[in-house]
């Protein structure tokens, strides 16, 4: 967002509450090891793909190094209850192709989802909806949930359990995910999927320099605990420290009810208020990174989902395995599974690092659990070694977001219409963007960085400057 608007010339000032840039996007560092948080694998980031072009406009796209996974035929391996696997390839005819092979009694519903996915697909390569006015990121035909539409499709339980795995990268279950968000997800993976190749903090590093180069300054380490607004417009920030930054816009991309907590009660009015309070959320991750001999377990070029299905066909229990290139001798292998703050309740009041002896037991006997579904799920792994582990509480310290949401506000078709309020500037000159303006994810945010974009400047100027001549919309599709 912020080298968006340094591009067009704006005085930016990006101001970070921690000491170090990135937020999810940064990693952390145990025993030589980089230990990624928010970013183990991403869609669409091939030569001239969707993401690549908004990355390549930002000029961060050669900057990043990655890894293109899915190079021994599977981006994903979908272990359902240890009966029924299925493999996730890189390509959308090979995606049919896979289908077709696992559910030959389902070719007609096959069909018909891919017509869904093909379609999808064709609308995110164009980018069609930034040329939208208000840019909505669904058509109403894709806006009932993916298990109704899949029920309706006659999809048997498995083949919806199949479909239905890329929801858990939104944080929502498939009976309230909206089909474009599924498909949006999915259909970008399947452009092709990479990982971050010497730790997401190389991604921050690109970001950060990008912007300074521009001429955009970074304050960390003072969070906001202000926003000024006067007569209904904005004034600025007042910090922790007492500094105070003039600006006459603040984009905040930090969770919604935390941007209402740095406004006067009197700023905003009853009803937005409101409709930000009743908003559910997604709910947090567990997650354990440990090392592994490199001699004896080289990465896998693709991650394991390890699911387990009730009688819907749908995984309401599961877990994520990535095994990455690490320093030399030791590899990383990452297990995540999702986690509410429920679990971690009578810690809430702790703070990270002094939360005492029997919330690391617990956090112990959690990840030892998940070592032990690794093992008989994948085998024994050799020179295994602990070196972390987080729970919600350590994602909502480290990030300031309530009660430790993995992907902010749940994108769920129950939520779509008051989902619409976060799209809206909360006051003149302040807008919200990040994960929780337009959807999560990498791509998620970084699309919905360029729609908040369209809000400020107004379709005129985005369109003029941004449409035209820049790479991010192909000249064949320039209207
Ligand atoms: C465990 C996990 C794994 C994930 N894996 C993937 C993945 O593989 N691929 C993918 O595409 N997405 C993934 N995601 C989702 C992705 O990381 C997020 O959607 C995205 O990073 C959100 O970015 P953001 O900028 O909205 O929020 P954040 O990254 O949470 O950033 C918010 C920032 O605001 C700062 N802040 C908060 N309050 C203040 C304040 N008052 N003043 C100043 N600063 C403040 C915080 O310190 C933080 O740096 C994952 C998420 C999680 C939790």
């Amino acid at each position: 967002m912020a080298i968006l608007l340094a591009k067009l010339n704006y005085r930016v000032t990006v101001i970070e509450g921690n000491s170090q840039p990135g937020g999810l996007m940064r990693g952390y560092c145990r025993e030589g090891l980089e230990c990624p948080v928010g970013v183990h694998y991403m869609g669409s980031l091939g030569e001239g793909e969707p993401l690549r072009r908004m990355f390549d406009y930002l000029g961060v796209g050669s900057k990043i190094p990655v890894e293109r996974m899915g190079r021994d035929g599977e981006i994903d391996r979908y272990l359902f209850n240890e009966k029924f696997s299925f493999s996730l390839p890189e390509g959308i005819d090979a995606f049919e192709e896979s289908l077709r092979q696992a559910f030959p009694g389902e070719q007609r519903q096959i069909s018909e989802v891919m017509a869904g996915l093909r379609d999808v697909a064709a609308r995110m390569y164009r980018l069609d909806f930034l040329y939208a006015e208000d840019g909505p990121l669904f058509a109403l035909q894709y806006a009932d949930a993916l298990e109704e539409w899949l029920q309706k499709r006659g999809c048997s339980p498995r083949l919806r359990g199949v479909l239905g795995v890329v929801t858990t990268l939104m944080g929502v279950t498939p009976e309230e995910c909206p089909v474009f968000y599924h498909h949006m997800a999915l259909v970008s993976l399947l452009f092709s999927a990479w990982r971050p190749a010497c730790g997401s903090d190389r991604m921050v590093d690109a970001f950060v320099d990008r912007l300074q180069e521009l001429g955009g300054e970074l304050l960390t380490g003072d969070p906001v605990k202000k926003i000024r607004i006067r007569e209904k417009a904005i004034t600025g920030v007042v910090l922790k420290s007492g500094r105070e930054v003039e600006a006459p816009l603040v984009v905040a991309a930090v969770h919604p009810r935390i941007l209402l907590s740095l406004l006067s009660e009197e700023d905003v009015k009853p009803a937005y208020r409101e409709r930000i309070m009743q908003l559910q959320d997604t709910a947090g991750v567990f997650a354990v990174n440990l090392a592994v001999d490199a001699v004896r377990h080289p990465p896998w070029p693709h991650n394991i989902y390890r699911l387990k299905t009730d009688a819907t066909g749908w995984a309401r229990e599961g877990a994520f395995y990535q095994l990455c290139r690490g320093n030399g001798d030791v590899n990383l292998l990452t297990l995540i599974t999702g986690s509410s703050i429920g679990e971690w309740r009578r810690w809430e009041a702790t703070k990270s690092g002094l939360r005492g002896n029997d919330y690391e037991e617990a956090k112990e006997r959690k990840a030892d659990a998940m070592i032990e579904e690794v093992f008989s799920t994948c085998g024994p792994f050799h020179g295994l070694k602990k070196l972390d582990v987080y729970t919600p509480l350590t994602l909502r310290d480290w990030r300031n977001c309530p009660e430790g949401s993995a992907y902010g506000v749940r994108r769920s078709t129950q939520q779509l219409l008051q989902l619409v309020t976060l799209q809206r500037p909360a006051a003149g000159g302040l807008y919200l963007a990040g994960q929780n303006a337009w959807a999560p994810g990498v791509i998620g945010t970084v699309l919905g960085s360029f729609q908040v974009l369209k809000q400020i400047v107004g379709v005129g100027r985005f369109q003029e400057e941004l449409m035209r001549g820049s790479g991010i919309i192909p000249v064949s599709d320039q209207r």
